[in-house]
């Protein structure tokens, strides 16, 4: 039975990778930030390493010892970025060299460690290529994406050294599980309380940024299939919406067409320098791991629309 360490396996991407896993014949280990924190499901065992602590992760790499180190722990707010810097660097880049050296250090010894990074379209920046390659220029523009750079050029190092090592390029995931930090949570979970008469309003940032929105399960197996294949590998759709094509998807779905007075802006909500495309070429990723999104772009919408729908009807609040 192969063994897996997933680190953010509480988290979206992370719980359904560990589902995956489970179901794919693996033994799954979790690295998880806090005694007393529960994985969803398919962790059996859970060990606590603190990613702001870049030994920690070591210790537990060292005590485990897994076939394959799944990367997908770490801060995860592009905004939020620009108010902590430095704890970005640590816990996204710090972590992935932390979880490298120590991979290379026990393959070198004998014992084969693989490692699947979760990188992100933020390392492209206010890229030129439309749609990105995994050849487009690095060229981060935010203190998440230079991070994630970091992280990016780490693994590319690491291979060229002989360590089986990916990274999955992820474009925008989302589910019913995505925190409702994220515009999509954000958009479902809004509209779901206007349909329900519990709020009149949502209220956003730019809604002229165009993303490239992919479903979360689909993006955890194109990772789940990355450890055997060790490349860099877009994960993404290859189709980019606006944010205002998302708003208008969500109130279709609950049968509101003239959605425009329900919507406000507030510069609260606006980003320095927030790329106005991500649009990522899967097509690549596609031929080498005989991976597909089965989930597309309206489907995703009326899922998670649907599911916060549920959740009200159960007296929930927030379902993440
Ligand atoms: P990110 O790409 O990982 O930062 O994911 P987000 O879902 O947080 O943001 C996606 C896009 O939505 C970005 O271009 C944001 O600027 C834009 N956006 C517009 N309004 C909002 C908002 O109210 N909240 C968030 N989180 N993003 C917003």
């Amino acid at each position: 039975m192969r063994r897996a360490l997933v680190t953010g396996i509480t988290g979206q991407t992370g719980s359904y990778l560990a589902e995956s896993l489970t179901a794919h014949g693996w033994e799954v280990h979790g690295a998880v930030r806090t005694v007393g924190e529960e994985a969803r499901s398919g962790a059996p065992e859970l060990h606590v390493a603190d990613l702001t602590r870049p030994d920690e992760i070591t210790t537990v790499i060292e005590r485990v010892r897994p076939d394959a180190v799944f990367h997908l722990g770490g801060l995860t707010s592009v905004a939020e970025s620009w108010a902590d810097p430095a704890a970005y660097a640590v816990t996204v880049g710090g972590s992935t060299a932390a979880i490298l050296a120590a991979a290379k250090r026990l393959t070198d010894a004998g014992h084969e460690v693989r490692v699947v990074n979760a990188s992100s379209a933020e390392v492209f920046g206010r890229a030129v290529d439309q749609p990105q390659t995994a050849r487009t220029a690095i060229a981060p523009v935010t203190p998440y994406g230079a991070a994630k750079a970091l992280g990016h050029h780490l693994v590319q190092m690491y291979r060229a050294g002989g360590l089986p090592a990916a990274n999955g390029i992820l474009y925008n995931h989302e589910s019913p599980r995505r925190p409702l930090a994220f515009v999509t949570r954000k958009i479902t979970h809004g509209v779901a309380q206007i349909a329900a008469g519990r709020a009149e309003t949502l209220t956003l940032g730019n809604l002229d940024a165009r993303r490239d929105w992919g479903w979360a399960p689909d993006y955890a197996e194109a990772l789940r299939l990355a450890a055997d294949a060790p490349d860099d590998y877009i994960i993404a759709t290859g189709v980019s919406h606006s944010v205002r094509d998302f708003v208008a998807a969500a109130f279709a779905a609950v049968g509101i067409d003239d959605w425009q007075p329900l919507v406000r802006q507030d510069p609260r909500f606006m980003r320095p320098n927030d790329a106005p495309e991500q649009r990522g070429d899967p097509s690549a990723t596609e031929a080498a791991l005989g991976w597909r999104r089965t989930v597309g772009f309206e489907e995703l919408v009326a899922a998670m629309v649907a599911a916060d729908l549920a959740a009200l009807d159960e007296g929930a609040t927030s379902a993440d």
